[in-house]
């Protein structure tokens, strides 16, 4: 296999919200940096979480710490990243049935982390579909993040500072020599090239696969992989963000996420961290709990259920799911004999700003370099160019100069990183008619439509093979237009 080499400072391995958020931060520092990414950007959690700019409220009696930076880090990023944040507000919302002690406590911590809240009357919700059973209204300021944009915008905004990322680019060993990190040995599944990179420090910001890439450096990490599943529904149900106002627990959270509602979670172990999918019986646990809060839920069409893996931190195993906090870890592996090696775990979507400036700052002190992180006043705005042209999705309003531009990056190549990039096939026909337009539409510029289709249909179909209801007419449909061609539940044209 041909070999190559690069050097840089710093290494970062992973390429969601964390990993772009550290990326950006040590551009803006001057300091050297590539990214890389095994797959495409926000292939984790980063592409597959709930979609909350949270306020805090949620943590505000079970993780005081996690909620106190979740309402600085909100302030700020409504601030700084206007165009990938929707100021919806949210609601926390007592029913008739809901402990009043509990209510109590939260008030109390709300108070003590600095969350505003007021508490509103039943005439001033405003939110149809909700339950006439609430005891108690409280609103707070939690907001909609759309979290592909997000990671393009910080990834994108690092590159024009200099910053290098490489994307399906494997971290396949950390290198050592005297006990002090060298550089990592990647390949580039594209080019089929393995490439070594020397630097002077790694960052690993892998998500739920730190451990592993803490393994390939000889370093245990005591992860608990949780798996959070959601609901996706084909409108918007609330105008602000619902929250159930008691002890969190699985389904109490409704998210209006541009023309769609999401509906998660759940706290489960999951059966496999790589393609992770919510089962039948976490669906119908959403439906039901969600339903106390929305009685209708049921009558709405499902677009679809995806889900994602936390890789929360405990070094106490007796620790289960949702009672490990959720404030996050910043690991010198000094300690545990390996110089300039650091690995970035937990915390929030809504935190990554500070856990990257965090990291970079334990970066710095490794360089013995003074410079202070700008992050907080750094306004990122979207420069993402492409906008339309002739139009290939219609649910989302996605053309070929949005697809032109990406494909121009050389970042995202196939169907589905132009889907995470531009959100084609997202909208309410699930790729149903826009697929056939993209596949033709690759296929004029040189590339295999055909098999890009087959790939981007398999995973539109993954989140839908469960539907209910209106669903399953549309997926009827999809199927019709497209068993000719392929068998949906696997990769790969029909015969073979
Ligand atoms: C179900 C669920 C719901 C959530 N809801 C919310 C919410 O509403 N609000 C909120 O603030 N937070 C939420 N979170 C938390 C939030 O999603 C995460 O904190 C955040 O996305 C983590 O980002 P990350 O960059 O650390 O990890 P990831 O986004 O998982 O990124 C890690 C990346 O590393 C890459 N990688 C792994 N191994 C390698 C390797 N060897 N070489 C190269 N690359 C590699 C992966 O491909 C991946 O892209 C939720 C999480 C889940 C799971």
């Amino acid at each position: 296999m041909p070999q190559k080499f690069m050097k840089t400072d710093v290494v970062v391995i992973g390429g969601g919200v964390t990993g772009t958020g550290i990326l950006l931060d040590l551009s803006l520092r001057g300091i050297d940096a590539i990214l890389i990414e095994k797959e495409d950007l926000a292939n984790g959690a980063s592409g597959r979480f709930h979609g909350l700019l949270h306020s805090g409220g949620r943590y505000a009696v079970s993780d005081p710490e996690s909620a106190k930076e979740c309402i600085e880090e909100n302030l700020i990023l409504k601030k700084i990243m206007p165009d990938a944040i929707e100021d919806t507000g949210g609601l926390f919302i007592q029913l008739i049935e809901d402990d009043d002690t509990f209510v109590f406590e939260w008030l109390k911590g709300c108070q003590k982390a600095g969350i505003p809240v007021k508490e509103i009357s039943w005439e001033e919700i405003r939110e149809p579909h909700l339950t006439d059973r609430v005891k108690r209204a409280f609103l707070v300021p939690d907001a909609s993040i759309d979290g592909f944009l997000m990671v393009n915008l910080l990834a994108e905004a690092a590159k024009e500072r200099g910053a290098r990322v490489k994307t399906y680019t494997e971290v396949l060993e950390i290198i050592a020599e005297d006990s002090r990190v060298s550089g990592v040995r990647v390949l580039d599944k594209r080019a089929n090239q393995e490439i070594t990179i020397q630097a002077n420090i790694v960052v690993n910001a892998a998500g739920a696969w730190v451990d592993a890439v803490a393994e390939s450096a000889g370093i245990a990490l005591p992860i608990q992989p949780n798996q959070g599943s959601l609901l996706v529904f084909h409108h918007r149900l609330t105008n602000r963000v619902i929250n159930r106002l008691r002890k969190p627990g699985d389904a109490d959270i409704f998210v209006p996420a541009g023309p769609v509602t999401i509906l998660g979670t759940t706290s489960i172990k999951p059966e496999h961290i790589d393609e992770p999918s919510a089962s039948l019986e976490e669906i119908e646990r959403l439906l039901d709990i969600g339903a106390e809060l929305l009685p209708n839920l049921k009558d709405h069409r499902i677009l679809r259920s995806y889900a994602g893996i936390r890789p929360l931190y405990s070094s106490d195993t007796v620790d289960e799911g949702r009672d490990i906090s959720r404030s996050f870890h910043i690991i010198n592996h000094e300690k545990d004999g390996l110089k300039g090696f650091i690995s970035v775990l937990g915390g929030k979507l809504t935190t990554y700003r500070l856990m990257a400036e965090k990291t970079v700052d334990e970066v710095c002190g490794m360089l013995g370099i003074d410079v202070p992180g700008i992050t907080a006043d750094t306004k990122i705005s979207r420069t993402i160019k492409g906008i339309t042209g002739q139009l290939l999705c219609d649910c989302e309003s996605v053309g070929t100069n949005d697809l032109e531009y990406w494909l121009n990056t050389n970042e995202a190549l196939g169907l589905n990183d132009l889907r995470r990039r531009t959100r084609l096939g997202m909208g309410t026909c699930q790729g149903t008619f826009c697929g056939y337009r993209a596949a033709g539409y690759l296929t004029d510029r040189g590339r295999d439509g055909l098999e890009e289709l087959n790939s981007f249909l398999y995973e539109r179909n993954k989140g839908t093979r469960l539907s209910k209801g209106q669903q399953t007419v549309e997926n009827a449909l999809n199927r019709a237009i497209y068993l000719g061609l392929f068998n949906l539940n696997e990769r790969g044209p029909k015969d073979g």
